[in-house]
């Protein structure tokens, strides 16, 4: 009997590397090969709470899990202390693991011969040789942020960066044509929560950088069309996005997802929601969320908002569900997002840039209006309005995560700007391609899916 090959995939333990990771281990499925897909205990814990299972297997994938070394209730958010805390205890937890799946009848479910580990868990190579295992990297972030990182030690001998990974002077550059700007104080290992952290990150980075070579390939959730100049500067990153499907299958959401948005957004004109979401870890203060509120409620459009369980206390969520119900909108705690930005009825995305988010958006076409938060979401902000022109930046003053309360009349002015020129554009190209009347956008699927939004 010819039993399939089984990879072992390995995300680093967060929401935005654990969606794409699974979308791949779906494709790979479809091809015949067995995925055994390992999370962190309590994201395993929380995927198949969100899906009410206690069916570890989804969709084909074996749902197995780690420990990450922290306590029960300790905060995950906090970046540097998961990573310092995992990078201890998961490189042993993983060889046991292996151990034990390709020791127990591996005959009967395939024995384990390749590793596909997030490139930001690049000491999972090491574990891969030490076993004898064959190693491919995944790239859940552009591949303008892979070429940043790899390009950390040049930086430093070009003056860049000091040592520590901190800019040696102000301002911007590109690391080629047709590549975002970068701006030295956004590198994204100085910007993951608070700077007590960065050495953790920045040393995680340079340990990954250094185990790269041990991946026999990388492949990363991009486009070449997107980002010729960086797949010109690593030819040998293969782009295998954008990894976004409306299909059924589990996405690996850390929440559940309210699906009943579906028959509100079916209920909406063509191209006139705006849909806001910041992914799963940008968090902004109830001043900030009043706010975004007022100016959303200010612009006469229908709207459809994320605001993520603990994210703002439950009564702050009840006084935005009043103000939105109140002018047109809806505010849903988590909610199939590819699906929504896949809905004709979606006219623009606030958002805060998070790679999965801008690939979902443009997959789709639909504009962004640009408020990044962390991490690499100021060069995927530079990307959407600097090199793409599909979508504008929310002004904002002062210094730090989330900094410069951004008022309501610009939250307004911004949506009408953005929509206004999309439905310029529209016009245009109606115009000149379709006098038919309002299609949707190139890309985008037609029709609704009233009732088919099942999980
Ligand atoms: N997402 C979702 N439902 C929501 C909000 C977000 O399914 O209500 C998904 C979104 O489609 C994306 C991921 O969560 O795949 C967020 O990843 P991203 O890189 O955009 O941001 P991060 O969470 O890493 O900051």
């Amino acid at each position: 009997m010819v039993v399939a090959p089984r990879v072992l995939v390995l995300p680093y333990p967060a929401q935005g590397h654990v969606i794409p990771m699974m979308e791949l281990s779906h494709r790979l499925v479809e091809h015949g090969v067995k995925v055994t897909f390992v999370n962190t205990e309590l994201n395993h814990g929380v995927i198949l709470g969100a899906l009410a299972t206690s069916d570890s297997e989804l969709a084909g994938i074996d749902m197995v899990s780690v420990p990450d070394g922290l306590g029960h209730g300790e905060d995950r958010k906090d970046l540097a202390r998961l990573t310092d805390s995992f990078s201890k205890v998961m490189p042993l937890e993983l060889e046991k693991l292996v151990g034990k799946i390709n020791g127990d009848a591996p005959e009967r479910h395939g024995r384990i011969s390749w590793f596909i580990a997030d490139v930001n868990m690049a000491w999972a190579f090491h574990v891969a040789k030490r076993l004898g295992l064959r190693a491919a990297g995944f790239c859940p972030s552009s591949a303008a942020m892979f070429a940043t990182r790899i390009k950390i030690p040049e930086m430093i001998s070009d003056g860049v960066l000091d040592e520590s990974g901190w800019p040696r002077w102000r301002g911007t550059f590109r690391l080629a044509p047709a590549m975002p700007t970068v701006d030295t104080s956004e590198f994204s290992w100085n910007r993951a929560g608070d700077a007590k952290g960065q050495p953790v990150i920045f040393n995680l980075i340079l340990r990954n950088n250094a185990a790269t070579h041990l991946a026999e390939a990388i492949v990363c959730n991009s486009v070449h069309e997107l980002e010729p100049g960086a797949f010109a500067l690593f030819p040998s990153v293969l782009p295998v996005g954008p990894l976004s499907s409306c299909s059924d299958k589990p996405a690996g959401s850390f929440w559940p997802e309210d699906t009943s948005c579906a028959a509100w957004l079916d209920a909406q004109p063509a191209s006139s929601v705006v849909y806001v979401a910041f992914g799963s870890l940008a968090a902004y203060d109830a001043a900030q969320l009043v706010e975004m509120a007022e100016g959303l409620a200010l612009t006469s459009r229908p709207f459809l908002w994320v605001v993520r369980p603990g994210s703002a206390t439950e009564e702050l969520v009840d006084e935005l569900r009043r103000r939105a119900a109140a002018s047109r909108g809806r505010v849903v705690c988590w909610c199939p997002q590819r699906r929504v930005l896949a809905h004709p009825s979606v006219g623009c995305f606030l958002t805060h840039c998070g790679w999965n988010s801008t690939m979902e958006a443009v997959a789709n076409g639909v504009p962004l209006l640009c408020w990044p938060y962390f991490t690499d979401q100021f060069l995927n902000q530079s990307y959407i309005c600097d090199v793409w022109s599909t979508g504008i930046k929310v002004p904002r003053g002062g210094d730090g995560e989330g900094a410069g309360l951004v008022g309501r009349e610009v939250v307004r002015g911004k949506v009408e700007e953005l929509l206004g020129d999309a439905e310029r554009r529209r016009g245009r190209s109606r115009c000149r391609t379709s006098p038919g009347g309002p299609s949707a956008r190139k890309g985008r699927r037609a029709g609704t899916w009233n009732g088919s939004w099942t999980s």
